[in-house]
């Protein structure tokens, strides 16, 4: 079996620390492609494990790969995400402290496989019991239910996750997984109303649209043919070849029942699904007054039973507006056009909200009561970088957040690492990198940053729009070095590259043009109040849960939709500082969803994942340290000065066993308070010593 400590062979090297060449960028992908079209889609930069979407069945993720990998030590088998994960377990259990594993990567380089895989590898970690069983299917069952709701068919991926998910798992003190925990982050919901060509929605729709008994389906008055509905047939790719959703559809109903869903839950879920796809067909035309008119009511009504609220109510509400204002209500007609969006809006939040309850519903099942000690691994599969031709509201979000991660990436691990360097006094030569908190500053600071300046555009009363965002972000930022604008730029040429309806922002992995129109909107995040009435007094359990009466009485404004993200991912970033991490860098090799490798497209991720800095760092650095009372516990009995009793400075009694083991003075370094040592290789041999 090939092993990380070899060196090199005709495959490539397994990790990238062991390239001669290790400052070139070239030789480091040249490495990877060589491994690729070996097969061989993981390498190693030291314990962060670089995959690369093999686009084929490998067969690397058998029941008897999950044996190979199971109690082994890192460096002495394959590069493979379960030696990560099988290095994270094992250290989580022995040193009882929380761990977490972060997966990032753009759409389709392979995050959700890996976290699936990782999850798979945790599950399987444990001797067979009745109760350790149950809690594994359901930990594993959480998946295909999340796929369904939040995962849809984008130009990118056939099954892109259209949201953030950060699940803790659980361990008792034997190691068995006990319960778990699930954070998710915003959801794409524009998806539910509007898809662009080649795009689908949400998968669920599809799946009961395919797969669903026909007796459900009547009961739902649901056409099986999705081109029946405007909320699915946008991208015009309903059907796509590699996606069964029948088959899935049977999938999600197993998952239900390992779940403990009971009938009535399931037959709220599949009302709302139905009354959602009812309600994308409903359109108005206008009156005689230019006022909007439902033109065909009958969806209206299988809409409203579905979700057990009054027809009539509804209609009225999807037509109407009221405001309260100092004590007068005033309920004025919509037009069409007003009729559209208050249709599209009651959609979007329908869904979300049934979203979240679903998350909801998935962590009670998943808690566990017991009492105890508990330590956490922590699995982080959330959106990657994303550059469209049309970049909007969301991809804003979705960048914003890749900032904050690399961020974190610095923080944990570049600045860490030196700063631990200089602390142990350790000689070390700097490695520079570029430190992205400048463009976190830009997009969060307070009152300064983009989303305190859009909140405000949101909450003034009277004229505010997307171009008055826009001013005012050009006014307040246009010296700002990461910003730009048509009417922050003087340089002309760069001027005829932006249009006058966006901002341009760069990120630490490239410039993005974002389109300020829906901006406001999006972030205002309005369901107007004549429907959520609607919705606080229906029958469906759900929807009764998730639309509280309470909500209408509340006078203050709750967050803004970028306000509630900027503040969930603080959280995040809270949650995982207090971890240990382990990274899973995702590169997808190109666009065609094939197994092939663009070098192009894959240096390009290279360089945005900051991987070249990352090697760098681990190169001129130490595999390996240990504060010198830890070592001398550990190894005393290798050395006739530390054996049996030894009272000196522990430095000293380490300084004897590594003189005595004949330590190569490159491999070692003495710092203030631990020993740093080079390579794992020169660790794993002292610790066969001790074995003999
Ligand atoms: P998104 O950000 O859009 O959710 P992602 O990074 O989660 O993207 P995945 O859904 O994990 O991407 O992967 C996309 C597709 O690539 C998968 O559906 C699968 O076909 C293929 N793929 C990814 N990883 C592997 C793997 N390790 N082995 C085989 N196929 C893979
Ligand atoms: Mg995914």
């Amino acid at each position: 079996m090939e092993s990380v400590l070899e060196g090199r062979e005709k495959t490539g090297v397994p990790d990238a620390i062991l390239l001669e060449d290790y400052l070139n960028e070239a030789a480091f992908i040249d490495n990877l492609k060589k491994r690729y079209y070996e097969n061989l889609i993981y390498t190693y930069i030291g314990q962060v494990v670089v995959s690369v979407n093999p686009y084929k069945d490998l067969g690397i993720y058998t029941e008897s790969y999950l044996e190979k990998y199971r109690n082994v030590n890192f460096y002495e088998v394959p590069p493979h995400v379960f030696a990560i994960t099988e290095n994270a377990y094992k250290s989580m259990i022995s040193e009882v402290i929380d761990h977490c594993i972060l997966i990032s990567g753009e759409s389709g380089a392979g995050k959700t496989e890996a976290s699936k895989q990782v999850l798979r590898f945790l599950a399987a970690t444990s001797l067979h019991r009745r109760e350790v069983d149950r809690v594994r299917d359901k930990l594993l069952q959480s998946n295909p239910l999340l796929e369904a709701f939040g995962n849809a068919k984008t130009n990118r991926n056939d099954n892109s996750s259209r949201f953030g998910k950060y699940m803790d798992i659980e361990f008792n003190f034997k190691g068995d997984p006990v319960g778990g925990h699930i954070l998710n982050y915003l959801l794409e919901k524009s998806r539910v109303v509007h898809q662009e060509v080649g795009e689908r929605n949400f998968h669920i729709f599809y799946q009961l649209l395919g797969g669903g008994p026909a007796e459900l389906l009547e009961k739902l008055h649901l056409e099986r043919n999705p081109d029946h509905y405007f909320y699915l047939k946008q991208g015009k790719s309903c059907h796509v070849d590699s996606i069964n959703d029948s088959g899935d559809f049977e999938a999600v109903q197993h998952a239900l029942d390992i779940l403990n869903f009971g009938d009535d839950e399931k037959t709220a879920i599949w009302g709302i699904i139905g009354a959602i796809l009812h309600l994308g067909n409903v359109t108005f035309t206008v009156n005689d007054d230019g006022l909007a008119k439902v033109v065909d009511e009958t969806p209206v009504n299988y809409c409203s039973k579905l979700l057990g609220c009054e027809s009539k109510e509804l209609l009225m509400a999807l037509t109407h507006r009221t405001i309260e204002a100092r004590g007068d209500v005033v309920t004025s007609p919509l037009n069409p056009e007003q009729a559209v969006y208050a249709r599209d809006a009651l959609a979007k939040s329908v869904y979300e909200r049934v979203f979240d309850w679903l998350v909801r519903r998935l962590n009670l099942t998943l808690h566990n009561k017991e009492t105890g000690r508990k330590t956490l691994l922590g699995i982080l599969d959330i959106y990657g970088f994303e550059i469209f031709d049309k970049n909007g509201f969301e991809q804003f979000c979705i960048n914003y957040c890749n900032e904050k991660l690399q961020q974190l990436f610095i923080e944990l691990t570049l600045r860490s690492e030196q700063d631990e360097y200089r602390r142990e006094g350790i000689e070390w030569e700097q490695v520079d990198y570029f430190d992205n908190k400048i463009i976190c500053d830009l997009v969060e600071e307070k009152h300064k940053g983009i989303i305190s300046l859009l909140d405000e555009e949101c909450l003034r009363p009277g004229d505010a729009t997307d171009a008055t965002f826009l001013a005012k972000m050009n006014s307040h930022l246009a010296k700002h070095k990461h910003y730009f604008s048509y009417d922050t730029s003087d340089n002309s040429k760069v001027k005829k590259t932006i249009n006058k309806d966006e901002f341009r922002l760069r990120h630490y992995a490239g410039e993005v043009a974002y389109r300020v129109q829906g901006f406001l909107d999006k972030n205002n995040d309005l369901l107007f109040r004549d429907l959520k009435e609607v919705m606080t007094h229906t029958s469906n359990l759900i929807i009764t849960d998730v639309f509280p009466k309470e909500e209408l009485g509340r006078k203050k404004r709750p967050d803004t939709a970028a306000t509630q993200f900027k503040n969930s991912l603080g959280e995040l970033m809270t949650i995982l500082m207090s971890k240990e991490p382990s990274y899973i860098r995702c590169i997808k090799p190109n666009d065609e969803k094939r197994s092939s490798f663009n070098e192009e497209r894959v240096s390009h991720q290279v360089k945005y994942l900051g991987l070249m800095e990352n090697l760098r760092v681990r190169r001129a650095g130490f595999a390996y340290r240990r504060a010198y009372e830890i070592f001398l516990e550990r190894y005393k009995s290798l050395c006739p000065s530390t054996w049996p009793n030894y009272k000196g400075q522990p430095k000293d009694g380490v300084l004897n066993i590594v003189k005595h083991l004949n330590y190569h003075p490159d491999d070692y370094r003495m710092g203030r308070s631990k020993l740093f040592i080079r390579l794992p290789r020169t660790l794993f041999k002292t610790e066969d010593t001790l074995q003999v």
